[in-house]
């Protein structure tokens, strides 16, 4: 029997997990099953113990990565920071290793996919959950001037802020306390999914310059997106190339080899075109 890997979700139909990671397999040459799971939402631990019994991996997604950080045996030490875990990986002894591949994702679509530098930028991020968490380290590796998280409830802002400090200058905000246009602004809300928009002011995009990223993706540019581009903002993108980097990342932790994401992110880009 072929290595088996699952993504844990509920719900999780939709899930381009196992496409993504049919793709790397493919393409590394690495021989792996990876299907869905659906867990049950009153006992994630116990179900995902029962895989482990034979599984090498898993991914790990809503809602589950909190419950996922306290299952593990041990944690990296990017997993320990976000407090949140979305790849599990069994280790030669049979421990469970927890690890958080959304920042390391994140920063390489940005970087590398989208070439936009880090440093020395002033970023605003928008929402304070559990994607914000996991990115916070990775973005602050790549010493930006300033981080500032707006979010509808300002204390989870000021939670975060407070707690990823000691790694450069975070400030909280609520939304309609911003004026200054800022190089980059990363919306992390999960207002998109229902088409809606945080109530932020056009003042933050300078015209041609600010780079604009929804953590969001769909088969067409998501609600904050078009609001970018109506604004004029430098550019304005999804959050496709994230989740592939994320789950490359997790392939590179699984088997030890990294998949190329470039054509892996094309193919996709066209299935959702079609859809
Ligand atoms: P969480 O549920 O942990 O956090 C949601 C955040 O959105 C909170 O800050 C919440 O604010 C805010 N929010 C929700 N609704 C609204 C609204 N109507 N207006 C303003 N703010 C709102 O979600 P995650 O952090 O896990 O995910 C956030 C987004 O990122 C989702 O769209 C998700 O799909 C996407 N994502 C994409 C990934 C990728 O690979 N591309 C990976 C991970 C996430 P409050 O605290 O006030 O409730």
């Amino acid at each position: 029997m072929s290595d088996q890997y699952v993504v844990f979700g509920n719900p999780i139909g939709h899930s381009k997990s196992p496409l993504i990671h049919r793709l790397f397999a493919e393409q590394t040459g690495e021989t792996l099953e990876y299907t869905t799971s659906l867990a049950p939402l009153d006992d994630f631990t116990a179900f995902a113990k029962a895989f482990f019994q034979h599984g090498r991996g898993a991914n790990v997604t809503v809602p589950f990565k909190e419950q996922a950080f306290r299952l593990a045996d041990k944690l990296t030490e990017r997993a320990q920071r976000a407090g949140a875990v979305n790849t599990l990986i069994k280790q030669p002894d049979g421990s469970i290793l927890g690890d958080n591949t959304d920042g390391a994702g994140l920063v390489r679509d940005l970087t590398v996919n989208h070439g936009v530098t880090l440093k020395g930028k002033r970023i605003l991020v928008l929402g304070a959950g559990g994607a914000v968490r996991g990115a916070l380290e990775l973005l602050l590796a790549e010493r930006p001037e300033v981080i500032v998280i707006a979010n509808r409830t300002v204390e989870k802002a000021e939670q975060l802020a407070k707690e990823f400090s000691d790694l450069g200058l975070v400030f909280p905000s609520g939304f309609d306390w911003l004026e200054e246009p800022v190089d980059i602004i990363i919306n992390a809300t999960s207002a998109s999914l229902s088409g809606e928009l945080p109530p932020i002011s056009s003042s933050l995009i300078q015209p041609g310059k600010t780079f604009c990223y929804d953590m969001m993706y769909g088969n067409e540019p998501t609600a904050f997106c078009r609001w970018a581009a109506d604004h004029q903002a430098g550019q304005a993108v999804d959050g496709l190339g994230m989740l592939v980097e994320q789950a490359a990342e997790a392939f590179f932790q699984w088997r030890g080899v990294r998949p190329e994401s470039a054509p892996v992110l094309a193919q996709l880009r066209r299935l959702l075109a079609q859809q």
